[in-house]
């Protein structure tokens, strides 16, 4: 089967985030600095993901940046044959459980859908992305890491 850019078949431009005028405009750069970090609400303690300037449990906006746990297990995960611009299809996709019960969504850097079980042990890592605003940027990844 013949893979076509996004680009090629989509008119339409893409919107992104303004990593520069967003109220979380901390934790991107975060991410620029190797560091995966989101909100805490002060007054009821629920832990947010992707960060928010307002808990949505009790509405309050005392929130505090707090740093997420580098480790956790496969709770979910795909192979994507349709994949964003930047990216060579196939790709693996997961959401992991952090030890502190935070779940995240992103790729799996080093291993196949085949090579994955749920429950597997993975490592948050960063890695510089080009989405569609032609301007690199670091996120966060999944790391399996291989036992040789
Ligand atoms: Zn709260």
């Amino acid at each position: 089967m013949e893979h076509k850019e996004v680009s090629e078949v989509l008119e339409v431009p893409p919107r992104y985030p303004n990593f520069e005028q967003t109220a979380v405009k901390k934790f991107w750069d975060a991410l620029e600095e190797g560091r995966l970090i989101t909100t805490k609400c002060q007054k009821c303690g629920k832990i947010e993901f992707p960060p928010k300037i307002i808990c949505t449990s009790c509405y309050s906006d005392e929130i505090e940046w707090i740093e997420l746990p580098k480790k956790g297990r496969i709770y979910s995960f795909a192979e994507m044959n349709v994949v964003p611009r930047g990216f060579s299809p196939p790709i693996t996709v997961a959401v992991v459980e952090l030890e502190n019960g935070v779940r995240l969504f992103s790729h799996v850097i080093d291993a196949s859908f085949e090579e994955l079980k749920l429950g597997d042990e993975v490592e948050v890592d960063f890695q510089e992305m080009s989405w569609f605003d032609y301007k690199k940027h670091t996120y966060f990844v999944f790391r399996k890491g291989k036992s040789e």
